[in-house]
């Protein structure tokens, strides 16, 4: 077998390695990238630091892209060919990146703006437009044809826990069949909110999806902003993101970075807005949305699609040149609406109702004061309006929710709904740890038929691009959720140590997982040299399989040696190739009369090479084979060392058959 893998990999070797010739063409004025660049810092006098490999790399017509009076266009018309872009460091130094689709310059957003105010000039040419996009930007996220397929609102509710001024209480929603959203409610229960926000026993709502920040919604800042607004006396609902928290049990953590993300946290919020507009203590008068960073540009996009809200408070989010550097925010092409627009825009969209835009001077919203606030001043002067329009932008801060931005939060809901200030106490907050905030903890502990159905409800409803992306995305949760029963059931009393494992064998899973899905049926077909036949498809497979880099069976080796004993080690392989070792020693003993020690460990030293190879490989069927391979060496060992192995087996064989009769 060896010797057949080594021969096939010499000629895939050979057939891929038959390089092409790099041409240069004298009429294509071709340079390489790195000379270019090199005169472009001298003739600027600027510096540049790369973020990118360069090796190799040729410009093509390089002198024509050179523009004497812009670093800044030159940069773009060299660069932009590559999809690299240019960033400008300060100190005369550029930072040579890969291009991101969501993040343009400062300066593109100023220009984005002036193009965007050349279209309307007065609240009769903004309204078509407004409209337009409100409805395209709900079309292009896709969110209707899900919500088609929304189970009716059936809430799993936690038990009420009381806190000082508030109660907490944790909800799990059923989205589409199988898929559940899971959060917390942060509800008023104090003398003075019921007295001053209450009205007929009903309190305003706040809809907050979340951002990146550490640990999600369990993070203890945010659950200091959830309980005071509600000791101030409005309803808050937090939920995970897809992929986090109780999310990632159901779909795994990668499913977060990919546009599948954007639609379904959007859908998260409105049908949690849904579910708290049927409870007798909320008011439908008053439904605002609330988030930072990621969470508030999901707060603006809900703004933007949803006519039940009433208020809407971004925090260092939406802005004219950046769409949320994460899928989960900008992955559906929404930004295409209406032939091109901007988050500053679909905010926009909610004009005259009251916004709260809360900025820094240290990330991407460091241009509020010069393009953003300007900008939305003016449509909110359309409507008379600019007192509904309440700005923060704080000097000198860095991209976080701390308290200054959460006092901004608290003033400005006290503002519209005449919460109390006297209840702005943040000390009087429990900070919960984690497992009191979730609704199951545990897959094992989700309804049954939790995520059953979701296969089919992607193939209906997404196209044929992000149902693979789904896919994949299921196998990684798969991957992921073997990687943790083993590990765990290895009890190794030490929580780093037992994800320290976890991962090793979640990264070896899936990049296994990953070179086999990508080399299907790409060995090509051929004679087995040992046997004269055509080779099998297993064959081929194994073939394909065994050109993975070394690296993935190295690295996870010598983690796994690293961390655990021999025994350990043994019961992670064990786990991989299903108890195969074991199971066939018995075997044998069952087979050879009177098996010696020395056929036992030869045997068995076979078996375990078997094991240590076989773990590379995707399919129980390779697996099978591969095991075959050293059964047959074990087999041929019994043959040259006095026995029979056919005649062994025939007699077993015969005696089994007769205890059955
Ligand atoms: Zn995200």
């Amino acid at each position: 077998m060896k010797a057949l893998i080594t021969t096939i990999l010499a000629t895939i070797a050979a057939v891929t390695l038959q390089a092409q010739p790099t041409m240069l063409p004298e009429n294509q004025q071709a340079r390489p990238l790195s000379d270019v660049m090199n005169e472009v810092a001298q003739q600027f006098g600027v510096k540049f630091k790369y973020n990118v490999d360069t090796t190799g790399l040729v410009v093509k017509y390089a002198p024509s892209r050179i523009r004497p009076y812009s670093l800044e266009e030159t940069l773009q018309n060299i660069l932009a060919p590559f999809d690299f872009k240019a960033w400008d460091q300060g100190k005369k130094t550029w930072k040579i990146k890969p291009y991101e689709y969501p993040r343009r310059y400062d300066s593109d957003g100023a220009k984005m703006v002036n193009y965007l105010c050349s279209l309307y000039n007065n609240k009769e040419e903004w309204e078509p437009r407004r409209d337009a996009l409100r409805k395209e930007v709900r079309q292009r996220l896709g969110i209707d044809s899900l919500k088609a397929h929304c189970v009716p609102l059936k809430p799993i509710l936690g038990k009420v826990r009381k806190m000082d001024g508030y109660n907490v209480q944790n909800i799990a929603l059923e989205l589409v069949p199988g898929y559940y959203v899971c959060g917390s409610i942060y509800l008023p229960a104090n003398a003075l909110a019921k007295k001053q926000v209450a009205r007929q026993g009903k309190y305003p709502v706040i809809i907050c999806p979340n951002g990146h920040w550490t640990n999600g919604r369990y993070n203890g800042d945010l659950q200091k902003r959830y309980a005071t607004l509600a000791r101030m006396g409005a309803i808050c609902i937090s939920y995970d993101i897809f992929g986090w928290g109780e999310s990632r049990l159901q779909v795994g953590k990668d499913a977060h970075a990919t546009s599948i993300a954007h639609v379904w946290q959007a859908l998260s919020g409105e049908r949690l807005l849904d579910y708290a507009l049927t409870r007798k203590d909320v008011d439908a008068e008053r439904v605002a949305s609330n988030g930072g960073s990621g969470g508030g540009t999901h707060a603006a996009l809900l703004a933007a699609i949803d006519d039940r809200l009433t208020a809407c408070c971004p925090v260092v989010s939406v802005c004219s040149h950046f769409d949320g550097g994460c899928p989960c925010e900008s992955g559906m092409p929404i930004q295409y609406s209406q032939g091109g627009t901007c988050n500053i825009e679909i905010l926009a969209t909610f004009a005259p109702k009251p916004v709260m835009l809360v900025g820094d001077e240290g990330d991407w919203t460091h241009t509020y004061p010069t393009i953003e606030i300007p900008y939305l001043k003016r449509i909110y002067g359309f409507y008379g309006a600019q007192n509904e329009l309440q700005t923060i932008w704080l000097p000198g801060q860095r991209h976080d929710f701390n308290k200054d931005k959460r006092q901004a939060v608290y003033d400005f809901f006290a503002s519209v709904w005449n919460l109390p200030k006297e209840n702005q106490d943040e000390s009087k907050v429990t900070i919960e740890e984690e497992a009191a905030l979730q609704s199951f903890g545990s897959v094992d502990k989700m309804p049954q038929g939790a995520q059953r159905n979701i296969k089919a409800l992607i193939e209906q409803n997404f196209d044929k691009e992000m149902q693979q992306t789904y896919f994949e995305l299921r196998w990684a949760a798969g991957l992921e959720e073997k990687a943790r029963k083993w590990s765990d059931s290895l009890h190794l009393q030490d929580a780093a140590k037992t994800e320290r494992v976890r991962q090793l064998i979640e990264k070896h899973l899936k990049a296994v997982t990953k070179w086999h899905n990508d080399h299907i049926g790409q060995c090509p077909a051929g004679i087995n040299p040992r046997t004269g036949e055509k080779l099998r498809e297993v064959d081929r497979q194994i073939i394909c399989d065994a050109a993975q880099p070394r690296s993935y069976h190295e690295d996870l080796m010598n983690g796994l040696r690293k961390e655990l004993t021999e025994e350990q080690v043994v019961t992670i392989l064990d786990l991989y190739t299903v108890g195969k070792v074991d199971f066939t020693m018995r075997s044998y003993h069952q087979i050879v009369p009177n098996m010696t020690a020395e056929e036992d460990s030869i045997c068995r030293a076979y078996l375990c090479e078997a094991r240590e190879m076989a773990i590379d490989y995707k399919s129980m069927k390779e697996i099978s084979e591969i095991f075959g391979m050293y059964k047959d060496k074990c087999e041929e060992y019994f043959n040259t060392h006095g026995r029979n192995w056919r005649q062994m087996y025939k007699d077993f064989h015969n005696k089994r058959k007769k205890q059955q009769h």
